[in-house]
């Protein structure tokens, strides 16, 4: 061995360039307590900070700087995009400085933080939302006005930041917006994958095709790379026990964690929050025995593993593929995370048994569970605290929220593949299930079953290890994301834990979504309107939504109601030009829009949607030409992307564009059915869609979906809801009245029931319902494309039907029905649909923050100063 790394820097934070953190600077004072300026002429440094660029001249002075400095570029050569991207940079420097106020103001506080740790960040835009919370929109569009360019055009050049794969993803990034709207202390880690999510596109036969996303080829003026903020993070290598239950562990790889800042602006406020993404680097003089042999290649190759770690996001939603390049972004962003809370956590110098008095950490689902594991490690083995005390900060520290209990979808790693990529953890994960099951074992003596349900191993070959189990064990408290989503975690997954820790350990925080976002943002016609209608400002009630409330009184008027349908269809024609420029293809914007967008997965069931779009079709066929003039004419949107290995996903969206071709081309019927397949779902697609919606579909077998959010979404901006009893669909109805909303489907107790029934006393579909069965065999008839091709999707149905489609199919259609009879009552929906956005306010993530930070974390909101 001829490696030159210095053995007692194994473990530590990387060296800074600087003493301190950027983010973690207070000056020093005199003996009388004055605070001494650090450097320099403090008239000349005062004089020379900039505050925020809040009028025209400014602003265009700011935008015109960054293209003749930062760009290198000049009036006569300036395009779209580059002037995006001086436009924001000009925004981002606004940022920045109450970015820095923030930071500063914290940290004279000092107050108890939390950090929201999720693999997954769906941020979609940054610009509009950042001058809206900003408050500088009105101003911005004047000034680049005046430099020629329209700044809608500027904020449609911006790619979005799909760090994200669906509703998890995109629910941190609610979370962060309404943590810095409501000025909580959070911050909020995750990784800088290179490549998001990938770019759907449908090829000529109607198949998902799958294209990298390059979503940093462009400049990012969204993230402050920190340099300086750097942690090496150990895989591999061997971990040997010393005494008192200590370990060291040597050996392995190396890779250091960058830190990536994207500051994220509350509305209405200067407080401005943090998101810290870490991109991995290869360690400086890593592996220098190849050097010493002159391998230089191989010494390249291995600063090509370290940066794999943060090359791509896994595209899988609801669903665990256990790749050991996916644990390792597990660990190195849990390591780095934990390593700079750690850091700065000891800034404050306080005794290291005070960490849970400072420190929360929000689990998003059991992604960042070694974290526990790792501030375990850092305890017993850095900072040499016994077993008990270690355990015990650790309990006080975590939260963990569940967000499924699909079994396909609960993670679960190999013991033999954890034990060779972090040997220490796996020691302790195993100490930790020892003393656990002792504890069990006392509890409930001579229940072996209930051992065995509870272990973090699951026995076999190979072991297991249960993510599920140790993020609760570890934790605090564990919640899930709707009422009956907690209740199904309590009562099946978790069922042992909560008979051996008490129910008050588990809880419920429904999800929400930032109205910020989800109605000023992407619907500002029904945010001016609400604006003028209720008579109170606008950043009076995207702050307090139970505010709509004041809506209900003019449900009634006439004058609204024309108002509010007026709206509504201005963004249908928004939609329809997105749709005519994009597929070239133009929809009947007099016709309903019913739309279902979301990840493609079969619990979701777009399958049953498309089944009952084939069922009107064949309906509308049989008709006379006189007759369908009563029909209720519709076009039916999907958008989602299926994971790139699920093969029925992929089918169903095949299906649905093969399905689409025939009948957008039947002039007997597309004048009343339209169906349309909008390709790479994303959030700036969600943003054109939600608000052109007259009925939107959250239709997943009862018991399966955890909460949803588009749903809320979607209700906010005045679509009503087509759906199962499910997720937060119920709590929906609750708050909007079961009137307004279209129920149907078996309900959450029969499913199993149900299940039961299909495997052991199967019926014929033929005979479980005769509609469906005509409709498949129409699709089997070679109708709608290539028959067999489509086959095995269609014995999903016709054989176990886990999914409980043809059991809900019939009242599914029931629902269309009244649905149509609803929507012919033009002044009735408009009712419904004002009354439905108005009751919504339950929904803002404002409320579900405001739960976390009360209810759990016990972090307190604060004015800036
Ligand atoms: C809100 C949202 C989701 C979640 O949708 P669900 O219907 O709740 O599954 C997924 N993707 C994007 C882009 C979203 O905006």
């Amino acid at each position: 061995m001829t490696s030159t790394i210095d053995p007692k820097t194994i473990g530590q934070p990387a060296k800074r360039h600087h003493k301190r953190s950027p983010t973690g600077y207070l000056p020093d004072k005199d003996k009388s307590g004055k605070e001494i300026w650090p450097r320099g002429d403090e008239k000349t440094w005062k004089d020379n900070l900039r505050g925020i660029s809040n009028d025209v001249p400014k602003i265009t002075k700011s935008i015109v700087n960054h293209v003749q400095t930062t760009l290198a570029r000049q009036a006569y050569n300036l395009d779209d995009q580059g002037a995006y991207e001086a436009v924001a940079l000009s925004v981002r420097d606004n940022l920045i400085v109450n970015w820095n106020d923030t930071q500063s103001f914290f940290t004279r506080k000092a107050p108890k933080r939390a950090y929201y740790l999720s693999l997954e960040w769906l941020m979609g835009r940054t610009l509009d939302n950042a001058l809206l919370n900003l408050g500088l929109k009105e101003k911005y569009k004047t000034g680049v006005d005046k430099l020629g360019f329209n700044v809608e055009n500027l904020i449609d050049e911006e790619r979005d930041a799909g760090l994200g794969n669906g509703g998890l993803g995109r629910l941190a990034a609610c979370y962060l917006d309404s943590s810095a709207s409501q000025e909580l202390p959070v911050w909020g880690y995750g990784l800088r994958y290179r490549y998001g999510i990938f770019q759907q596109l449908i090829g000529p036969d109607g198949s998902q095709l799958e294209a990298p996303d390059p979503w940093l080829q462009h400049l990012n003026a969204w993230e402050i790379p920190r340099f300086d903020v750097a942690y090496d993070v150990r895989f591999y290598g061997h971990a040997e026990r010393v005494d008192n239950g200590k370990a060291v562990w040597s050996g392995g790889q190396e890779v250091v964690a960058i830190g990536y800042d994207v500051p994220i602006p509350g509305y209405h406020t200067r407080n401005t929050n943090n998101i810290r993404l870490w991109d991995a680097q290869p360690k400086r003089g890593f592996d220098l025995n190849s050097f010493n042999a002159g391998d230089y290649e191989r010494a390249v190759d291995s600063s090509n593993s370290a940066s794999n770690i943060t090359s791509v996001l896994y595209p899988n939603d609801n669903h665990m593929v256990g790749k050991e390049l996916r644990l390792k972004q597990q660990y190195f962003w849990s390591a780095a995370s934990l390593a700079d809370i750690l850091r700065r956590f000891k800034n404050l110098e306080k005794p290291i048994t005070e960490f849970p008095e400072h420190v929360a950490i929000q689990l998003n689902d059991t992604h960042p569970t070694l974290a526990i594991v790792e501030l375990m490690r850092l305890l017993v083995d850095d900072e040499d605290l016994s077993w008990e005390k270690a355990w015990n900060i650790v309990t006080n520290t975590f939260f963990y929220t569940n967000h499924t209990v699909l079994p396909e979808a609960l993670e679960k790693w190999p013991v033999p593949l954890l034990q060779h990529l972090l040997p220490r953890h796996m020691q302790i994960i195993f100490d930790i299930n020892l003393f656990f099951l002792q504890a069990v074992e006392k509890k409930f003596p001579d229940d072996r079953d209930r051992l065995a349900r509870m272990s973090l191993i699951q026995e076999g070959t190979p072991q297991y290890v249960r993510m599920a189990n140790l993020a609760c064990i570890g934790s605090r408290k564990v919640n899930g994301v709707a009422e009956l989503h907690s209740h199904l975690v309590r009562t099946t997954i978790l069922k042992d834990f909560v008979e051996f820790y008490g129910p008050s350990k588990f809880g419920n925080v429904t999800n929400g979504v930032t109205p910020r976002r989800w109605l000023d943002q992407c619907n500002p016609l029904l945010s001016a309107l609400i604006t003028d209608t209720l008579g109170i400002a606008k950043s009076k009630w995207l702050k307090d939504l139970d505010l709509l409330k004041g809506l209900i009184k003019h449900a009634d008027d006439p004058v609204f109601q024309e108002k509010w349908r007026t709206v509504k269809q201005a963004n249908k024609e928004r939609l329809a030009h997105f749709v005519e420029t994009t597929l070239g293809v133009k929809v009947n914007t007099k016709a309903m829009f019913d739309v279902q967008i979301k990840r493609i997965h079969e619990y979701k069931r777009q399958f049953l949607n498309l089944l009952g779009v084939v069922h009107r079709y064949l309906l509308l066929k049989s008709m006379k030409p006189e007759d369908r003039k009563d029909v209720n004419p519709r076009v039916v949107f999907f958008a989602g992307k299926a994971a790139p290995g699920y093969y029925m996903a992929k089918l169903v969206i095949r299906l649905i564009v093969n399905v689409a071709r025939v009948i957008n081309a039947d002039k007997d019927t597309n004048k009343y059915l339209e169906m349309l397949f909008i390709p790479d779902y994303s959030v700036s697609v969600a943003e054109v869609l939600i608000p052109a919606s007259d009925l939107s579909q959250h239709i997943s077998t009862a018991g399966t979906e955890a909460s949803g959010t588009s749903n809320m979404k979607f209700c906010l901006n005045g679509g009503l809801l087509l759906g199962t009893v499910d997720g937060a669909n119920i709590e929906i109805a609750e708050e909007v009245g079961e009137e307004n909303v279209f129920f149907f489907g078996h309900l959450t107790p029969q499913v199993e029931d149900v299940r039961h029934a299909h495997l052991y006393h199967p019926v014929p579909v033929e005979e479980r319902s005769p509609a469906l069965a005509n409709v498949l065999n129409e699709i089997s008839s070679g109708r709608f494309g290539p028959a067999p091709d489509f086959e095995p999707l269609l014995n999903t149905v016709r054989q176990h039907d886990y999914y409980l489609v043809s059991d809900d199919f019939d009242s599914y259609l029931a629902a269309l029905e009244l649905v149509d009879k609803a929507y012919k009552d033009k002044k009735g929906w408009v009712k419904k649909s004002i009354i439905t956005s108005a009751k919504m306010g339950k929904f803002s993530s404002d409320r579900a923050i405001l739960n976390y930070a009360e209810e759990y974390w016990n972090v307190e909101q604060y004015k800036l100063e």
